[in-house]
């Protein structure tokens, strides 16, 4: 299953933490032609969870490289963004019950690319579930 995202920008701007992981912060420091000290300080923050870093929010809650319908960073966005939705489906998808993925993962149903995959395969959804 491959699901090509549809670039609706959901996942953007859905809240929560964008987590930066192993060569991220390398990788957009370089793109952005900044210093990593300089990403760190302006771009991330401490996770909740104190365990890392995690990307800024704008002010109404979307990822601070959210440029208008477009990711700023698109070519060295985070693992976590080239990550999902497939990513999660590969790990859910079938694994878990509906009930329990509608409620613990909401941001898969409010996917575009997701919405479109339930449409075009319904036979799996119903037989998965
Ligand atoms: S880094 Fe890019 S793809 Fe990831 S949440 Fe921010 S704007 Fe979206
Ligand atoms: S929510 Fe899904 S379709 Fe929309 S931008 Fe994110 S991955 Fe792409």
């Amino acid at each position: 299953m491959v699901i090509h995202c549809q670039r609706c920008t959901a996942c953007c701007r859905w809240p929560g933490e964008v987590v930066l992981s192993g060569g991220d912060i390398q990788a957009i420091a370089a793109y952005k032609n900044i210093s990593e000290n300089e990403l760190i300080q302006t771009f991330t923050r401490l996770r909740q969870d104190r365990r890392g870093l995690a990307l800024v929010e704008q002010p109404e809650g979307a990822c601070v490289f959210l440029d208008g319908n477009a990711c700023a960073i698109q070519p060295v966005k985070p693992h976590q963004c080239k990550d999902f939705p497939n990513g999660w489906m590969k790990a859910l998808w079938g694994k878990v019950p509906r009930e329990e993925l509608q409620r613990d993962y909401p941001m898969l149903f409010n996917c575009a690319a997701v919405k479109t995959f339930l449409k075009s395969e319904p036979s799996q959804d119903s037989k998965a579930y």
